[in-house]
């Protein structure tokens, strides 16, 4: 079983490898005055949050479009209170050499800090030999089919090392471990589940995620109705000042929850329950009619879709 997970996504300018990973991050011994981040996705705005909020200056270097997995307006609530908290947000920028703590910038500036790579995962696969054992991988990671078996027959991969249709999250990893394992021990008997795959950005406040985008949505040529809610004003909100909280539901026709997305401090509890609801096919109808205890952020999702 081949479960050896991903690593950093190395920097390929020249003086990359002066930039530190989001492994370094907890071993640094004195706080950084400027940490400049290179990436978008989670673990980049994540580290934003907590260096700003430990005192940092940070410089968030967003190549193209920032967390592009989650809903636009979401992302947008985000990225204004990332601003708000003094975050340098700079976009269509990236750094194209370090030397020493000078980092140069594709528009030709210069930023002096410690950069932080954040640019993505890739599987660690490297040091595997896994050519030598019939066992084809790609950039995405180790090829298995809904068993989590590699193209060597007596080879299973599970985890962020495996190219499943999972995402690189720690409940699909742990999930894939005993399936891989289920098949391993009793010959291919347990395929893959579809599972809605509920998705946190431990950012303050933190957005969350489950099921499809409004751009998935319409990209898969669905017919689907987009709730939105600023939520600021509900009581669940408006009593710890949460001024940022959203949420936005798709719906489909018949009335079935085909997406949830949010921000605000309730939301990385919240999106479970949405998952609960798209895992169970529950309609809105079925939703509505339930009671939820009072006053918790549950008790306002009938509200919500
Ligand atoms: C900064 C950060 C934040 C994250 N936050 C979240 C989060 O909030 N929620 C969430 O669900 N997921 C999160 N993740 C993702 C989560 O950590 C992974 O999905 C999960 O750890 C994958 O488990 P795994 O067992 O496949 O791999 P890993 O946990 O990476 O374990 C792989 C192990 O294999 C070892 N190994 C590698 N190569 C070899 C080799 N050749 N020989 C022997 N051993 C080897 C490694 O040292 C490691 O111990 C985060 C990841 C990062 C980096």
């Amino acid at each position: 079983m081949i479960a050896s997970g991903q690593i950093p996504r190395p920097l390929d300018i020249p003086g990359g490898d002066a930039a530190i990973t989001s492994n370094d991050v907890f071993d640094l011994e004195v706080l950084p005055q400027h940490v400049i981040i290179v990436g978008a996705g989670y673990i980049a705005f994540e580290f934003a949050h907590i260096l700003r909020r430990f005192g940092c200056d940070v410089t968030l270097l967003v190549r193209s479009r920032a967390l592009k997995p989650f809903d636009r307006k979401v992302v947008k609530r985000l990225v204004d209170e990332t601003i708000q908290i003094g975050i340098d947000v700079r976009y269509g920028i990236e750094p194209v050499d370090i030397n020493g703590d000078v980092v140069t910038l594709s528009d030709d500036s210069t930023l002096v800090g410690l950069v932080l790579n954040a640019t993505g995962r890739i599987p660690s696969i490297e040091r595997l030999r896994l050519d030598a054992a019939g066992i084809e991988s790609d950039h995405g990671g180790v090829l298995v089919n809904e068993f989590l078996q590699t193209t060597n027959p007596n080879v299973y991969a599970a985890g962020d090392v495996a190219k499943s249709r999972n995402p690189a999250l720690t409940p699909f990893a742990g999930q894939e471990g005993r399936i891989a394992a289920l098949n391993l021990l009793r010959n291919n008997t347990r395929p893959l589940p579809e599972r809605p795959a509920p998705t946190v950005v431990f950012t303050t406040p933190p957005i969350a995620k489950v099921g499809l985008t409004v751009d998935e949505a319409k990209a898969q040529g669905i017919d689907y109705e987009c709730k939105d809610n600023d939520l600021s004003h509900f009581l669940t909100y408006e009593r710890i000042n949460d001024t940022t909280a959203f949420s936005r539901i798709l719906l489909s026709k018949d009335g079935h929850v085909l997406g949830a997305h949010l921000i605000g401090q309730h939301a990385p509890e919240l999106i479970n329950l949405f998952s609960f609801i798209i895992q169970n096919n529950m309609t809105h109808q079925h939703v509505k009619h339930l009671e939820f205890a009072y006053p918790t952020s549950a008790s306002d999702v009938s509200f919500l879709i």
